[in-house]
């Protein structure tokens, strides 16, 4: 049976591949353990697969090990409904056993947090199983390496899965204050007259990191941070700033949106890009010596539409950073004159700024007059902290796509053609990128990086309340 409202039918079994990796400990017992709580997994079988030798009690005890601390009746209840599958994904037995165990569930959702080396076998496992003809699959980022890669992986999916079974998971688009940019932008008609080339400016998104990569040097050093963080989270936000309306808010027409946005932006060459790598990067356990990979990277393009055209739009992402802050800027055009400047007071711009992390604010930076005899201005900063104002429990971001996946509202997951697009834009960067810049640890970046930007916008304003 399909939710009001939705696309596809209600799971009736969860099966979670790769349930003894390290994503399933860090992220996805905690939204089960939710999940449990919430009635959204009402009873449902949550067969556990992977290649250790392990039992459903061994699996129970790491459910129990990664909830530490949480309510126990509710981590038992979790627990019941665990079972587990041991094999190898390369074994028909495997796929064979879990068909067993699924019983006659009809609507099967496999989430894949394995590597996607591994998705070839699972797919095809499942499907010589029948699991995938009325099923979904989740599956995690990397969606591929470079353009190429995603339409191969795809492919591969496509072997087996129709595009509206597959569920591809970028966790940034799973945060409330993600969402909250299409609601602020689309709920409110207050802004849309001046959402264009117009009265905007430029358009500045930040994704800084106070931490380093933490030991995962494995992980990081053959990604590095366009792949790792641009080419997925910040091109999202970038679709969600600059997007049309949807005609409708069905998945299909928000995700055509988004798709026509990057249709619109041309391949991001190395002239409009600054590449950085912390100082002691090479000395991070399994970092390849003399490495290149980027822990910083600040581009500018454009987007070639009759809202945007000759707007810059400025992406910085980095670890090592000063602070840790994720935010999208849009900063608007100066007043014709400056009728309250002086000496001391040189009015900013207007601007907006979608505050992601460390906390969910909107923050609107006006000018009002300074007290005093003098008939100057100065910024004053409208804002609003969406949690002490609504309040609410906001669901973690694998929470909430686990749920949508599971009751088959496909909104929040990237669909082939924005993945494949994405890759598109970024993908002159990872062909023939320029050298690093080195940059101190606990700074905002190499300096460079003030060179992609346009006039006298500067990336910190907006953080630091100065240039
Ligand atoms: P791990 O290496 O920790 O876990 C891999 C899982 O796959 C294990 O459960 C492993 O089982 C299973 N597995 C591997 N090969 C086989 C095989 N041939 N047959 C059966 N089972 C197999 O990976 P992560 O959990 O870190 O990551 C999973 C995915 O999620 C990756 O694509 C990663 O990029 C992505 N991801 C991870 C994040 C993280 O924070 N970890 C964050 C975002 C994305 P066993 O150990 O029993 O052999």
């Amino acid at each position: 049976m399909a939710v009001e409202g939705r696309e596809a039918p209600v799971a009736d079994a969860l099966v979670m591949f790769g349930i003894t990796g390290d994503l399933a400990k860090k992220k996805l017992f905690p939204a089960l353990y939710e999940l449990v709580g919430n009635d959204t997994l009402k009873g449902m079988p949550i067969i556990g697969v992977a290649r250790s030798e392990w039992t459903a009690d061994d699996l129970r005890d790491r459910a129990r090990e990664s909830l530490a601390g949480r309510d126990p009746a509710q981590v038992e209840k979790l627990c019941a409904q665990l079972d587990y599958v041991q094999g190898d994904y390369n074994a028909p037995t495997t796929f064979e056993k879990l068909s067993a165990a699924l019983g006659d569930a009809k609507v099967p959702v496999s989430f894949l947090a394995i590597p996607p080396s591994l998705f070839d076998e699972v797919v095809e496992g499942l499907s010589s199983a029948g699991l995938t003809d009325t099923g979904r699959v989740v599956v995690e980022k990397p969606f591929g390496r470079d353009h190429q890669s995603a339409i191969e992986l795809n492919d591969i999916l496509h072997k087996h899965l129709r595009e509206d079974q597959i569920y591809r998971i970028d966790h940034f688009l799973g945060k409330e204050p993600v969402q909250n940019i299409l609601v602020f932008r689309f709920a409110n008609a207050l802004f849309e007259p001046i959402w264009n080339r117009h009265y905007i400016s430029n358009v500045r998104i930040t994704m800084a990191e106070s931490f380093g990569i933490e030991g995962r040097g494995r992980f990081y050093d053959p990604v590095g941070a366009v792949r790792d963080v641009i080419q997925n989270h910040l091109l999202q936000v970038v679709a969600l700033l600059a997007m049309e309306p949807p005609a409708s808010n069905d998945a299909a027409a928000l995700r055509d949106e988004k798709v026509k946005v990057f249709k619109a932006i041309r391949p991001i060459e190395p002239h409009q890009t600054v590449r950085g790598q912390y100082t002691g990067y090479l000395d991070e356990d399994d970092v390849a010596p003399n490495s290149d990979t980027e822990t910083f990277a600040a581009m500018r393009f454009e987007i070639d539409s009759f809202r945007w055209a000759g707007v810059p739009f400025l992406i910085r992402a980095g670890k090592a950073m000063a602070e840790t802050v994720t935010e999208a800027v849009v900063e608007f055009k100066a007043p014709p004159r400056l009728l309250f400047a002086d000496d001391d007071h040189e009015p900013r711009p207007n601007t907006l700024t979608f505050r992601m992390k460390p906390d969910d604010t909107i923050h609107i930076g006006l000018q009002a007059k300074v007290p005093g005899s003098e008939m100057v201005s100065s910024e004053v900063d409208l804002s609003v902290d969406y949690e002490a104002a609504l309040g609410g429990d906001s669901p973690d971001a694998y929470e909430r796509l686990l749920h949508d996946a599971l009751i088959g509202d496909p909104r929040l997951f990237a669909r082939q053609d924005g993945v494949e697009e994405a890759w598109r834009i970024i993908e002159p960067l990872l062909d023939h990128p320029d050298p690093v810049v080195p940059y101190e640890q606990g700074s905002w970046g190499p300096a460079e990086a003030d060179g992609v930007l346009p006039g006298d916008a500067c990336w910190n304003w907006s953080i630091l309340g100065r240039c």
